[in-house]
């Protein structure tokens, strides 16, 4: 099977398949002897759930529209019905799985009989059972039963997935895979992103593993192709065992780069930094030897929980990260909440979201929660060197808006005696064409730039980044995409103000000396390629690389553009 590389490396190891309601559904089997237990919780996820929709009922003021009624009875018409409250529990006792798993087939096969149903009232009912689902879901995992230990199983397993969110990824973290694989996404959606910085062989868009893996299903995943062999044969054992030997060695090789100075042959300085999510990424950080944070992606401390972080827990969150970096520089970006990284309970709903209220944009509608964040950053700037960036900016407007709200927040804090970098610096995301375009325009009132391609290649070719279904044309050598970004670099320089790429294109070997012969001499990537990465800085000439770049941007497609690259590359 074959899909887009996301993560480097070989695993092989046993299939373990999870799905997704809008909810992580595990799968595992059950001893026998927890059958009736497993049967037991079922019931009472079901009960609960009934009691949950009768107290909401009873909620609803008596002149309320008479919808609303209507609404929870249809949900406990749904819920009561054999289909959904006694069918699981056979499947229970025939596939001894786990209730959720049991409840989450039986979903799949209604809205398949839904599917083919002919009266479209009927047909759009769908939501509702999945809404139902979901409750009793949430019901289940509140109380969670037999949970197989990890003993259970030899080896790490490799995670097989239809399509997670980025929230689902970032749980994750805490346990051990393999490798992991999904049917959707893209190499640069934030499920793909996160899948990189766990640092184990990954591979999206593979469109039809879930239906053709099984459970435990022997696979080799080779993240570097960007290809799954299922249940292979011995030979094929034999020549992945040796390739992933040699990875290994390749890894520790690299690890003795750490220290070394990111220069190239010539002696120019490549600045190498990390992104991170959660502040307990520090430590891959240092130990892969950023100089620096790029982007802290701050919305993901937000996700999988049901209310905000407040002032307090983000100003010990960024402190934390300020001070394990020894002042080296932090770069904390403002919320890019929206499009794939929703709040809990969010109730927007855009036709399109990428392009809808979406980072900035969102927290300017949102002044409350965004003084919050701005007060919690300034605070943590006394702590180490912190720099504030701005996604998703369109417009100068918004920045001169952003730039009122930093010095508002700025001045309560001394109405409050509280200490803070006065000289804080403000930096943008360039990753909207318009932006780009119109540089020269934000340059005058930023500090830094910082040009995320991977939402610039995705607004540039109108592309979702994160729809598998697109992910042959999401191409980060279209002639189009490599002009813009040689176009930003260059007027950034002319202008003097520093500008680095955060997107996935600054941690993808084969692009670091396209880069820099363009004239970028500031990276920020996942730390795990920050040492691949390096090794590829110190072998280039920046005079030498300067003049085939610009044949790779002169190219009139991208499968030229791909050649001349490869000639880059082989200098
Ligand atoms: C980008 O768009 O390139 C970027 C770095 O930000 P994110 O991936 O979080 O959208
Ligand atoms: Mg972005």
């Amino acid at each position: 099977m074959h899909g887009v590389a996301v993560s480097g490396g070989v695993a092989i190891a046993h299939a373990h398949l999870v799905s997704h309601a809008t909810l992580e559904v595990a799968n595992y089997a059950l001893p026998k002897q927890y059958l009736p237990d497993e049967i037991a919780r079922f019931d009472a996820a079901v009960a609960a759930t009934r009691d949950g929709l009768y107290a909401l009922r009873s909620t609803i003021p008596k002149n309320a529209p008479s919808e609303f009624c209507a609404f929870i009875d249809l949900h406990l018409m749904i819920l009561n019905d054999a289909t959904l409250s006694e069918a699981p529990k056979a499947l229970i006792n025939e596939q001894r799985c786990n209730a959720e798993w049991a409840l989450h087939q039986q979903m799949q096969s209604l809205l398949e009989q839904f599917d083919q149903m002919e009266n479209i009232y009927l047909r759009e009912r769908k939501g509702d059972v999945i809404q139902v689902v979901e409750r009793v879901l949430k019901a289940l995992m509140g109380h969670p039963g037999y949970i197989p230990a990890p003993t259970d199983r030899q080896e790490a397993s490799i995670l097989v997935a239809h399509d997670l969110s980025p929230a689902d990824v970032i749980q994750f973290k805490q346990h051990q895979f393999a490798a992991f694989i999904t049917d959707g996404g893209g190499a640069t959606s934030h499920t793909a992103i996160l899948a990189r910085s766990l640092n184990i062989p990954s591979i999206a868009a593979l469109h039809v593993a879930r239906q053709l893996i099984h459970e435990n299903d022997l696979l080799i995943v080779d993240g570097s192709l960007g290809a799954v062999i299922v249940n292979p044969d011995d030979q094929a054992l034999s020549e992945y065992r040796l390739r992933q030997h040699q990875w290994e060695i390749e890894r520790k090789k690299l690890k003795r780069l750490k220290t070394t100075r990111s220069t190239t042959l010539d002696g120019t300085q490549i600045e190498l930094q990390a992104n991170i999510e959660l502040p307990q990424d520090v430590e891959q950080v240092i130990e892969n030897g950023a100089t620096g944070i790029g982007l802290f992606r701050s919305e993901f401390m937000f996700l999988n929980r049901d209310d905000l972080p407040g002032e307090d827990e983000q100003f010990t969150a960024y402190r934390k990260v300020a001070e394990e970096m020894h002042g080296m520089p932090v770069t904390i970006r403002t919320l890019d909440l929206g499009a794939d990284k929703q709040l809990n309970g969010s109730d927007y709903h855009s036709a399109n979201p990428a392009m809808g209220l979406r980072a900035i944009r969102l927290c300017l509608a949102e002044p409350v929660m965004f003084h919050t964040q701005l007060r919690a950053i300034l605070r943590a700037s006394s702590f180490g060197k912190v720099r504030i960036l701005i996604p998703m900016l369109s417009n100068v407007s918004e920045l001169k808006q952003t730039l009122h709200f930093i010095d508002q927040a700025k001045r309560s804090l001394e109405a409050d005696n509280v200490s803070f970098d006065r000289d804080i610096p403000v930096g943008g995301m360039i990753e909207i064409p318009a932006a780009a375009l119109a540089l020269d325009l934000f340059a005058k009132k930023l500090d830094f730039m910082s040009i995320g391609t991977n939402d610039l290649i995705q607004y540039t070719l109108a592309v979702d980044r994160a729809d598998d279904a697109l992910a042959h044309l999401y191409d980060p050598l279209h002639p189009a995409v490599l002009k813009l970004i040689a176009l930003t670099i260059k007027c950034a320089n002319k202008a003097k103000v520093p500008i680095a790429v955060c997107g996935e294109m600054a941690g993808d070997v084969s692009l670091t000396r396209l880069l820099i012969g363009l004239g970028l001499r500031e990276f920020s990537m996942q730390s795990t390629q920050l040492l691949s990465v390096k090794q590829q800085v110190l072998k280039s000439s920046v005079p030498e690389v300067t003049k085939l770049a610009q044949k790779v941007v002169r190219a009139h497609d991208a499968d030229k553009a791909r050649a001349a690259l490869m000639r880059l590359n082989q200098l």
